[in-house]
Parts: structure tokens; sequence; C-alpha cells
């Protein structure tokens, strides 16, 4: 028996850390960066059929400085890789980036002296999403594994070295089941 059956209904209890976490995941504001063909279903993931604002996100933000998370929608050309950077360095942390499709992740079939060979030589990436291109289920299927890897982020360095002292690793629960259709309950035949 815990402390919690004891207590009244409509009390709460959770850590500072998993409330800070789960503030920071319902409302990742993405900044607006389209780089190429990737970009257009990122801009349909927003739309309404797909309905990003489900999950706290859907206003894509101009500014760099009002964002949290760069979803590198497109092939970063070697011009575009300065750019980039300090639009990643002009937003505050915490900050989060989602490399969109194969060319963003890893140059894809554009393995020429003109386009980056995965965004990660520029900046450091949390989550990479294959696909030529990534379906909006395939990108919010992303977003919802970001949000799982967000809720297991360690507030502080102390907490941070403590977690890893002990070989804690993050929990990743596939979105597909933890947003499954829960199984109707069984109703009772009465006869
Ligand atoms: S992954 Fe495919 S759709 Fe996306 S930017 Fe590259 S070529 Fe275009």
């Amino acid at each position: 028996m815990g402390l919690e059956e004891n207590l009244p209904s409509g009390v709460l209890l959770t850590s500072v850390e998993k409330l800070v976490n789960w503030t920071r995941k319902s409302s990742l504001w993405p900044a607006t960066f389209g780089l190429a063909c990737c970009a257009i279903e990122m801009m349909t993931t927003g739309a309404p059929r797909y309905d990003l604002a489900r999950f706290g996100m859907e206003v894509f933000r101009a500014s760099p400085r009002q964002a949290d998370l760069m979803i590198v929608a497109g092939r970063v050309s070697n011009k575009m890789a300065p750019v980039l950077r300090q639009i990643y360095d002009q937003m505050p942390e915490p900050r989060w980036v989602l490399a969109m499709g194969v060319c963003a992740s890893s140059g894809g079939m554009f393995n020429n002296y003109a386009i980056v060979q995965g965004v990660d030589h520029i900046v450091p990436v949390d989550m990479y999403l294959p696909g030529c291109p990534p379906r909006p289920e395939m990108l919010m299927d992303a977003i919802l594994k970001l949000h799982a890897k967000i809720m297991d982020e360690p507030l502080g360095a102390k907490r941070a070295a403590e977690l890893a002292e002990s070989g804690h690793k993050t929990e990743m629960i596939p979105s597909s089941i933890k947003y499954a259709p829960k199984k109707p309950a069984q109703q009772k035949i009465e006869k």
C-alpha cells in the first residue's frame, strides 16, 4: 500500500522532473524552417487534416528565439549550413532537433560536394526520421517519440550523472502502442 492510496481524490503526486518535462513536451514550438520537398509534408502535418494542434505545437514560430524544436525538413546545402547553425544558436535552451527525411539525416541520394551528408555535422540531432519524403503520419510518430524522450530527460547535471551511473536508458514506447485504442471493457451479459 502506498501513500497515494490514503490521499483524498483530487490530490496529484508527481516529481518536479516529470512535471517540467511534461510541460516542455506539451508545448513544443517548431521553428519555421523548410529546406526542400520534405517541407511540404511538414506543412501538411500542421494543416487541419492532421492537426498538430492536438499536441500543443501548431504554432510554427518565425523567430528562433520563440522556438524550441528545429525540424530540418529537406537536404542541407553547404551554403545553407552556416545559416542553419545560426538559427540553432539563436534558439533558447532547452532545444531539440528532428532530422526529417533521408536527406537531412544522411544526405540521401545527394552524395555530392554541394550537400551536407547529414545535418548532425552541423547541429546535434535528437530524432532521425527516415523516408523520402516521410508522410505526415511518420512525422507525427517521430514527434511523439521525441515527446517520450523529453519525458525521460534528467533535470540538471547532477541528476544526469546519477542516471548515467545507474545505466538508465530512455524508455521509448512506440506511439503505435502508447496511443493504440484501448480494448472496450468486457460487457456483462445480463441474463
Ligand atoms: S528526403 Fe526526399 S522528399 Fe525529403 S528533401 Fe530529400 S529528396 Fe526531398
